[in-house]
């Protein structure tokens, strides 16, 4: 069957069928087999493997998923391209299609029924305006899960591999850290889509970890602190602690615990490091 992935396929198919593209539901298809190619080689996909796809749009990534992948499940909001689907990737027959939202399925009951509970690999072009709200429900959640490849805007890939001390090093880095090894896949330039976004995105991979990052005391804790630190990146960590409520602690203890974790007392959130937040959780959990 011929590529989905192409300009003038992607243009028949638009034609051929009742569609409007929905801006709220952040749709740009892909339209480059050479980016198609890259992601089903970064996520590793093999005969043995249960895929699961959010948002295929009008299937240019699941027809090939479906071709390389012993099954694969596909979630899509829109309505409108539940029938384009059904029709234009009808010779799938390791594919099921599911209409509703992301956010709101519940994966784990799908893992469980459909792949007996075994880890499977989550791939997708995401939908831009809930890039960080997927990519965090997949990794909280705890889902059997071993990766997830997914195109993201370039921005947003560099705040998740960023390092302490740099601009893009933010909550999101140290929360997606702690649940999982990110890597770059590929840069994607925005004249890979119809209709071209306004930004350049990127596929990461995040293998997930079968242990966190790091082991601390209090994960909520953990977080919070996190979030504190970078709630307003400028300040001092010290203040943002203090600020933020989020211990009862004078700033005269404070400094204390922070002298007992080589930690200047002027330092910023922004340098610290995964393993640092931990350090400081569980020094503040044992007060
Ligand atoms: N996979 C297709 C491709 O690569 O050409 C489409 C990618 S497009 C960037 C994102 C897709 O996600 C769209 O088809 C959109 O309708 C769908 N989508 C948006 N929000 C969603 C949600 N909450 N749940 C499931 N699908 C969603």
């Amino acid at each position: 069957m011929e590529l989905i992935a192409s300009a003038s396929k992607t243009k028949e198919i638009l034609n051929k069928y009742p569609f409007v593209f929905r801006k709220k539901y952040g749709q740009n298809f892909l339209i480059d087999s050479h980016v198609l190619n890259k992601i089903i080689e970064g996520a590793e996909i093999g005969r043995e493997d249960f895929v699961l796809e959010i948002g295929p749009g009008i299937g240019s990534l699941t027809q090939v998923l479906s071709r390389e992948a012993k099954k694969v499940v596909a979630v899509e909001i829109d309505s409108q391209l539940i029938p384009i689907l059904e029709d234009v990737l009808k010779e799938c027959d390791n594919l099921e299609i599911i209409h509703g939202d992301i956010l709101k399925t519940d994966i784990k009951k799908i893992i469980e029924e459909k792949n007996n509970n075994q880890p499977i690999k989550v791939v997708a072009n995401l939908p831009y305006y809930i890039t960080t709200p997927i990519i965090m429900m997949l990794l909280e959640n705890k889902l059997p899960v071993s990766s997830i490849t997914v195109m993201i805007q370039k921005e947003v890939a560099d705040r998740l591999i960023a390092r302490p001390g740099t601009k893009d090093y933010g909550a999101i880095t140290v929360a997606v850290n702690y649940y999982a090894v990110p890597y770059l896949v590929a840069n994607v330039p925005r004249n890979c889509f119809i209709p071209r976004p306004n930004v350049d995105s990127a596929v990461i991979k995040l293998e997930l970890r079968s242990e966190a990052a790091v082991e601390v005391k209090d994960e909520e804790l953990f977080f919070k602190i996190v979030k504190a630190a970078f709630s307003q990146r400028r300040k001092k960590l010290m203040n943002n602690l203090i600020s933020q409520e989020i211990t009862d602690l004078s700033k005269d203890e404070l400094a204390l615990i922070f002298s007992q974790l080589a930690f200047d007392e002027n330092i910023r959130g922004e340098m610290l490091s995964i393993e640092d937040f931990a350090r400081l959780t569980n020094a503040l959990k044992k007060e």
